[in-house]
């Protein structure tokens, strides 16, 4: 297995301070991956920056061209949660262009799958505005570069951040060539992705939002990707597979109120894993999104490239969640089977 790691040192230099969202994040992942030696088991896929043209099948260029001028201008705050440095559009540039990357090697078949390790994250970006830490929407650009440079029809888009990908969703709303599917703690930040948002027009029915209760954790998780996911996956035969992997529904991880454990999250990676082996010739590439615990983030960075790699052994030295009987899941799940007609 050839396995693709998307990184460089220009992902640090999007310099927020002493932001949740800060560089440490990536310094320590990236030692962590060496201490354990996966690091020289991996090809490494030097990023490139996006150009403008690619930013735009996504952005709007008053917007491409406000983020620059910021960054010129010394940087400053794009929204209440989002900073930039004199370096971030540069970064940023990069982090899109990582997963185009990663997308063009996965497809030409140098490597059989990839992992993104970018900085700045991209799932709350919006056409013309920053948001969520996000200042470009690095895994829908690299979706939208897919179908168009390589004539695809379509790619399934898999996001299991704790936050929903609203930026995401919004990207492709009423496209009927990208499934996209989220897991996502709800009512929680940005406040979209109800079960009821399915999609518009053509698109009805590619948007497949699965809100979790606070509390939730591996069980709920295994069982929304097996009951849920897998079968939309089947019915819609993607050509390529897209992870925003974010690892903040962890339950040692402050921002949010989920409880998976790095084992869990390992586990719904297998599954990806094994969709993309079934229905796109193993095709499957994975981008960073949030995660603020730092120990939490580098095991499940090594566990997502022991999954990748083929390692049976998962380490997790974080651990589980204490066992809690939370009720309500079944009706919750049959209701979202209901809405996407899975039997
Ligand atoms: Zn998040």
């Amino acid at each position: 297995m050839k396995v693709g790691l998307v990184y460089d040192p220009i992902y640090l230099e999007h310099d927020t301070g002493d932001h949740v969202e800060n560089s440490r994040r990536l310094v320590e992942a990236m030692s962590y991956l060496k201490e354990a030696g996966i690091e020289e088991k991996l090809t490494c896929l030097p990023p490139r920056p996006a150009l403008v043209e690619e930013l735009e099948m996504i952005h709007t260029p008053e917007y491409i061209s406000y983020v620059k001028s910021k960054a010129e201008k010394g940087g400053g705050w794009l929204d209440p949660d989002t900073v930039m440095s004199p370096k971030s559009y540069e970064a940023a540039l990069y982090a899109a262009g990582g997963l185009l990357v990663a997308v063009e090697e996965v497809m030409k078949g140098k490597v059989d799958n990839g992992f993104a390790l970018v900085r700045p994250p991209g799932h709350h970006a919006m056409r013309d505005r920053a948001m969520g830490f996000c200042i470009f929407n690095n895994l829908a650009i690299a979706a939208k570069f897919a179908l168009s440079k390589f004539n695809l029809n379509r790619v399934l888009i898999a996001d299991f951040d704790v936050h929903h990908g609203n930026g995401t969703q919004d990207a492709f709303y009423s496209d009927p060539q990208v499934l996209y599917f989220s897991t996502h703690q709800y009512p929680f930040y940005p406040g979209t992705g109800w079960m009821d948002e399915t999609g518009m027009g053509e698109g009805e029915g590619t948007t497949v939002n699965f809100p979790m209760a606070a509390g939730w954790g591996d069980g709920e998780y295994l069982r929304a990707f097996n009951e849920v996911l897998v079968p939309l996956a089947r019915r819609f035969q993607p050509q390529l597979i897209l992870v925003s992997a974010g690892f903040d529904a962890h339950w040692a991880d402050h921002m949010a109120m989920m409880r998976v454990s790095v084992k869990g999250f390992a586990q719904m990676e297998m599954i990806l894993k094994e969709l993309a082996a079934e229905l796109c010739q193993g095709r499957l590439v994975f981008t960073l999104e949030g995660g603020y615990n730092l120990r939490v983030v580098s095991s499940s960075i090594k566990a997502v490239f022991d999954v990748l790699l083929g390692n049976s052994e998962i380490d997790d030295p974080v651990g589980e969640a204490e066992v809690r009987k939370l009720e309500g899941f079944d009706e919750h799940i049959e209701a979202i089977k209901g809405i996407h007609h899975i039997r």
